[in-house]
């Protein structure tokens, strides 16, 4: 092999740059992954020209066996790792070997921070990849050629990991890639036979193609009697792990098995494998994961399963198969029925898919509410994780919306301060004797939540509520009126009806307390004018002087500013001031004698009723100067 020609130097991107040195300092105490990554970019360089080979067999060149070789140099401290996969043109080793091509990429280098440990966990939830070969290694080079191209169309890739690279041409007979690491300083047990042995059994084991390790000539005994040639030998099982059978698969095999497929460092929390006979023929590994994935929410962001057919990776991210409130979760779809010349479009209205999507959603939810039964912890753990996203749930699949919506947790009256521990199972069997409706509310803030003048009345009566507080929420409950037949009513919406919940003498100190308060209620619609929808009495008050209530029909508070927040054109909204007809405040006004007066009075009521239940006021200095003014009044 010799380098021929046209040697160019380029520069790595800044966000390349960046990540490399954090990477090398953060991830050194775990610095075997790099063999992981490497063997693992060599399996799916197989897996493509697998693929590809399905449309053009003379991809092959001759020689369809696909592999990884590992070989270790002693004498050039070299680590060499090499398949005969799919290899890279000039354009795309500049282009994948010098870029991160990953939307959102600059905003989570941004995010990586002086504290190792927080970054090192951050860079594991990104994904290093190829450039973690710079963790253990101070210069790497790369040669290789890409699948069907001639032998002259090599390149060599050269680096230090620091600012920049060389690409040069290179003659190479052998298609696919070879990445030589030599070491830095102190790393010479990478360059034994044993190590690198327990290194890739233990990391991957699991890969589909032999991973073949080299080892060294030997021999012993008087004039060598025995001796044996250096020879490659298959260290790896080399089956597709999701073909064999379940019981023949250890947990720790499983859980290396879902780092190479969704480049993860930290364990799934849990996982589901099985076999689909019959009408469909299909095998399913799914895992949800432990954790978020840094651009959960990116619009962008690429989801989905691996998806194969008959054994032969055909795509990543297949997004088909499941729903986009479950996109947190990874694994492979392997396909008997699907042709293998399946593409997006093809897989995009198709029945095979939809059966499969279905199946596999069910297995999902099924697995959920297993994980919520079996380990309250662990399930604490996803939803802190993915609750929010599992909220887009109920909108999105209506089919799965009880299923969904036992699955939800919320803070509640009954729960421990603001975590989202209670199910609506759980509400249900603490809900009180003549209780109808599950009560919830929705406010900006926890706070604004827990302690909104609405649950007075649900306090006194030992009723709980949920309190909601996530900016989804609104959505989600505007998606959600009824689970196991109990509607869901929020609290601020509509006449206060407890039901069966308030008793007769309550009633009746109610009504009474109401015809007293006519008057007032007359005196205060009249100074509000169209500034309200309507004024009346109230009991769900038992502390505060006043509340305002959305009508039944109107869009509430929170959805009005979740419009306004997407930029929708949001419609303008008039509530019900409601008052407390027993408070000292109302009592006063009804004596006010002079209506002039009232004006500033009836202003300040709603005024802060919508304070209490906004956060915020359409136009605060005159509320401000409303109150000085009044201030003044009573100094003076
Ligand atoms: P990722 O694998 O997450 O895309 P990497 O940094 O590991 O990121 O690799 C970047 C890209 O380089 C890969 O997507 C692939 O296109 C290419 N690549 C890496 N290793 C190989 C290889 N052994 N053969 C062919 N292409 C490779």
């Amino acid at each position: 092999m010799t380098v021929t020609a046209h040697k160019e130097t380029h520069g790595f991107q800044t966000e390349v740059k960046q990540l490399l040195h954090l990477m090398i300092h953060s991830l050194y105490s775990n610095k075997e992954i790099f063999l992981r990554e490497l063997i693992s970019n060599a399996s799916d360089a197989a897996d493509k020209l697998r693929f590809k080979a399905l449309e053009n067999g003379d991809l092959y060149e001759g020689d369809g066996s696909l592999k990884v070789w590992v070989k270790a140099d002693k004498e050039q401290r070299t680590l060499t790792i090499r398949d005969n996969g799919i290899g890279m043109t000039r354009d795309e080793v500049i282009e994948n070997l010098g870029t991160i091509a990953r939307s959102g990429t600059a905003e989570f280098v941004k995010a990586l921070g002086s504290d190792q440990s927080r970054d090192s966990n951050l860079i594991g939830q990104f994904g290093v990849g190829f450039y973690s070969a710079f963790i253990v290694a101070d210069r790497v080079t790369v040669r290789t050629r890409a699948a069907g191209e001639s032998a002259d169309r090599g390149v060599e890739w050269e680096s230090a990991g620091e600012g920049n690279f060389t690409v040069a041409d290179l003659e190479r007979a052998d298609r696919g890639t070879e990445i030589v690491l030599h070491l830095r300083e102190g790393e010479d047990e990478l360059l034994d036979s044993w190590k690198l042995r327990s290194i890739i059994t233990k990391y991957s084991d699991h890969i589909s193609i032999p991973v073949e390790l080299w080892q060294e000539p030997f021999s012993a005994g008087e004039d060598d009697a025995e001796q044996k040639e250096g020879s490659f030998e298959q260290v790896n099982r080399a089956t597709a792990l999701w073909t064999r059978s379940k019981s023949d698969i250890s947990d720790d095999e499983y859980r290396e098995f879902y780092k190479h497929i969704s480049h993860d460092f930290e364990d799934p929390l849990a996982w589901s494998h099985q076999r689909v006979e019959g009408k469909h023929d299909y095998t399913a590994l799914l895992y949800i994961p432990g954790h978020a994935p840094w651009d959960m929410y990116n619009r962008d962001a690429k989801h989905g399963l691996k998806l194969y057919v008959q054994r032969v990776f055909i795509m990543d991210d297949a997004e088909q198969f499941m729903p986009t409130y479950l996109r947190f979760v990874k694994g492979v779809l392997d396909s008997n029925d699907l042709p293998l010349n399946v593409s997006r479009e093809i897989l995009q209205d198709n029945q095979i898919t939809d059966a499969m999507r279905k199946a596999c959603t069910k297995r999902v939810l099924d697995q959920l509410a297993k994980l919520a039964e079996d380990d309250a912890d662990k399930y604490q753990k996803f939803w802190g994780e993915f609750g929010t996203v599992l909220k887009e749930g109920p909108a999105e699949d209506f089919a799965n919306r009880e299923k969904v919506a036992s699955l939800l947790r919320f803070a509640s009256t009954a729960g421990e301060g603001n975590l989202q521990t209670v199910g609506l199972d759980s509400y249900i069997e603490r809900m009180k004797e003549g209780q109808e409706a599950i009560y919830f509310i929705t406010a900006d803030s926890h706070a604004a939540a827990a302690n909104s003048p609405h649950l007075e009345i649900f306090k006194k009566k030992g009723v709980e509520v949920l309190l909601l507080s996530e900016r989804i929420d609104e959505w989600l409950m505007s998606h959600l009126s009824t689970y196991k037949d109990k509607p869901l009513r929020s609290v601020t919406r509509g006449a206060l009806d407890l039901g069966k919940l308030a008793d007769e003498e309550e009633k009746k100190a109610q009504e009474e307390q109401e015809k007293a308060a006519g008057p007032v209620v007359e005196r205060l619609k009249k100074a509000l004018g169209d500034k309200v929808k309507d004024v009346r009495a109230t009991s769900r008050l038992t502390d505060s002087p006043a509340c305002i209530v959305t009508d039944e029909h109107d869009p509430s508070s929170q959805m009005v500013k979740l419009m306004k927040a997407v930029g929708q054109k949001a419609p303008e909204v008039k509530y019900i001031l409601e008052i407390n007809a027993g408070h000292p405040l109302v009592t006063r006004l009804e004596q006010l004698g002079d209506d002039s007066q009232l004006g500033d009075w009836a202003e300040l009521l709603l005024d802060q009723a919508c304070l209490a239940e906004q956060g915020g006021l359409e136009d605060p200095s005159a509320f401000v100067s409303r109150v000085n003014r009044l201030l003044l009044q009573g100094l003076s």
